[in-house]
This record gives C-alpha cells, structure tokens and sequence, in this order.
C-alpha cells in the first residue's frame, strides 16, 4: 500500500491510501487545488479514489469536502450519529447530503479494494470516528485522530494494524503554561477534547510490535513541539518500531507490503 498524508493538523487533515488502482481519503480539511495537487505530486490518478471517510466535521478536517462532492461526484461516508446531530454544520460547510452515506458503528463497510472498520471516537463533534482499514492486499491501517479519551475498541483494533496514525496534540506543561485561555485549555485535555503526548505515546507503545510503523499527527503548534514529542518518542517505544513525529502542515508518504 502507498499512503500519503496532506497535511495534518489544525490547519487541516487529509490522508490518502493506494493500493494498485484504487484508492481512499480519510478527511478533507483542505481546498480542491490542495487536494488536486498532492494526488498528482504522489502519484495518485484522480480516478482511483472510489470513496472519503470522514473522522467529524470540524473544518480542519471537512471544509474542501462540499467542493470535493460536487467536482467528483465521489460518495463521502460519514456516521449516521454525525449526519442527524450536525445540520447546521452540513449546511454551513455546503456539503452535499444526497452524497454522504451514513454508517453505524459496529459496522464493517466494503469499499473497491479496502474493508473500512469505523470506531467512536469521544470528541466535541457528535458522532466522531476513528478507523481500521485493511487493504485487498492484507495492508492494515489504524487512524486515530481528534479524541480526548482512547476509546476501548481502539487498542485491539490498532494493534491488529500495520500502519497506525495517532493524535498526539498538545504537550501537558506546554498546554498549562501556553496562551490559551482556561476554558480552551478545558477543552483540549477535557473527554472530548485531544489526546495528550502521553496518552499518545503510551497507547503507541502498548500496541505495536516490531516491523510497525507509527505516525503520530495532529501535533498542536501552540502546545506542542516535534522537538519535545521526538525525544520522549525515542525514549518510549523500542527501536524496531519505526516512528515518525509530523510536523504541522507536513506533506510526505510511505509504503507498506503486507507481512
Ligand atoms: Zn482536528
Ligand atoms: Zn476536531
């Protein structure tokens, strides 16, 4: 499988996976010509995307996607809890609703060449979620992003994952002493806020095992640091395990055979 992220990050989160001749999106928080330009950038044909996942609809996450509908004609999946409990949000973003299809969770849904596992995630979007995606090729793939708590599902679901991207937002002492006001540092670390480095890293180590590839995204500019999250990275989870801190923004992609 060939993957590629966008971007991550609260100035917008999309993540593409490739297998052959089909391809998926995980969230759409940029424009069109963002989008356009990185499938051509990695290779990737516009006409193999067969489908969007999206986590929730915070704008980082959902804004190119009404533009994304009505240029491709591309079916979005979104959870049923999502749709019913963020009309306005829907209408706002001018997301096109006779194009998004709604999943339950405990769901499995088949897509051309994947399997797509959602999972609730605990964030302050209704009807949030996470994901497993097993590729045709037996490429698994965990994405995590946007939760206060770790959801229990989650750590048999990443552990069974070649791949994993893992929130790790916001720094405990960094967010205590940084510029946010109270009630938005409330937010971040409260149940449906960000998942902290600790949290992160902590889950990152109790799941994987040798030959596994770990992200960790969605690092906060203003209460994090790649330069204080790499080193406690390096100092948690055992070599063997291949890790990557991504900075705000950061465009890059990788491949995975299956084991
Ligand atoms: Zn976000
Ligand atoms: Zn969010």
């Amino acid at each position: 499988m060939h993957y590629a992220v966008l971007t991550t990050g609260s100035c917008g989160n999309c993540y593409i996976f490739h297998e052959g001749d089909k391809a998926i999106i995980i969230d759409d928080g940029v424009t069109y010509t963002k989008l356009s330009r990185g499938l051509e950038m990695h290779g990737i044909p516009a006409e193999d995307i067969k489908a969007m996942f999206l986590t929730h609809l915070h704008p980082d996450h959902s804004k190119g996607v009404g533009v994304f509908q009505r240029k491709t004609g591309i079916p979005v999946y979104i959870s049923d809890i999502a749709i019913s409990r963020n009309g306005t949000v829907i209408d706002r973003q001018g997301i096109e609703r006779n194009l998004l299809v709604p999943f339950s969770f405990g769901e499995e849904i088949r897509v051309d060449g994947f399997t797509v596992h959602p999972f609730r995630t605990c964030h302050d979007s209704e009807g949030s979620a996470g994901y497993r995606i097993v590729s045709d090729e037996n490429v698994s793939v965990f994405l995590m992003t946007d939760t206060g708590v770790i959801p229990d599902e989650a750590a048999a679901l990443a552990m069974n994952s070649d791949v994993k991207f893992i929130e790790s937002n916001y720094d405990e002492d960094m967010l205590e002493k940084g510029p946010y006001p109270v009630h938005l540092r409330k937010r971040i670390s409260g149940t449906y806020g960000h998942l902290s480095n600790t949290k992160a890293v902590e889950f990152a180590r109790s799941v994987s095992r040798q030959g596994d590839s770990v992200y960790f995204v969605h690092v906060s500019a203003n209460c994090n640091s790649p330069d204080v999250l790499r080193p406690f990275v390096m100092r948690s989870i055992p070599s063997g395990i291949f890790c990557r801190v991504c900075e705000r923004g950061e465009t890059f992609e990788g491949f995975r055979d299956a084991r």
